[in-house]
């Protein structure tokens, strides 16, 4: 088990596949984000495989579980992350253009001994963070009108059934179509009436 994520390749020779598992501190990876608690060790397999004298290809699988508070109910649950990504090292320097501008998208530059993908760990768990979290798909949420979490109590106010009704209108497609075709009978049916009424008035005078 290895506890950091620098890896010093200088003793791995072309074409040797090598697997690493990885326990990370979340400290030691800055992995700090707002309104995320109680940040597990952050676990994976790190494989390393060298091609050439120059490059190094990393595909690591990370994970780890993390505390949020659910944006329906406010209650705080913990929840698992995961991600995998890929880099591509390479200490070919080769001419000035390629060290500034040309050297392939995900591929980075190294010294040719070690490299640290501490950072990229950080970045592809935190986009793995919900910006939206929900402790469960069938989050009740709490009632607008007392607080009271739905998910363990019912309330007795009145008017939720109302409030849960029409949401579920909104999530049909032709709710909204549908009211405003009646809308529009309406407005129809007041226009030819009081046009009737119009003509009748003008008419009796
Ligand atoms: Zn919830
Ligand atoms: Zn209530």
């Amino acid at each position: 088990m290895k506890d950091t994520l620098i890896f010093d390749v200088r003793n791995i020779k072309d074409w040797d596949f090598n697997e690493y598992e990885v326990e990370i501190s979340p400290s030691q990876l800055e992995f700090e984000i707002e309104d995320v608690e109680n940040i597990d060790q952050v676990r994976g397999s790190v494989h390393l495989l060298r091609h050439g004298d120059n490059d190094v290809y990393v595909k690591a699988d990370v994970s780890t579980e993390i505390e949020m508070q659910c944006g329906k109910c406010l209650e705080m649950f913990r929840s698992g992350i995961a991600a995998t990504f890929e880099v591509q090292f390479t200490s070919d320097s080769g001419t000035e253009k390629e060290q500034t501008e040309d050297i392939d998208e995900g591929e980075r530059y190294f010294d040719g001994e070690t490299f640290d993908i501490s950072e990229d760990t950080r970045r592809a768990l935190v986009i793995q963070i919900p910006v939206w979290p929900l402790c469960s798909q069938t989050c009740e949420g709490l009632c607008q009108n007392c607080g009271t979490n739905l998910n363990d109590e019912i309330c007795s106010c009145e008017g939720t059934e109302d409030v849960e009704d029409n949401v579920s209108d909104v999530s049909s497609p032709f709710a909204d179509l549908s009211q405003m075709i009646e809308a529009a009978k309406l407005e129809n049916q007041n226009k030819t009436n009081n046009s009737k009424e119009r003509f009748r008035k003008n008419g009796s005078s």
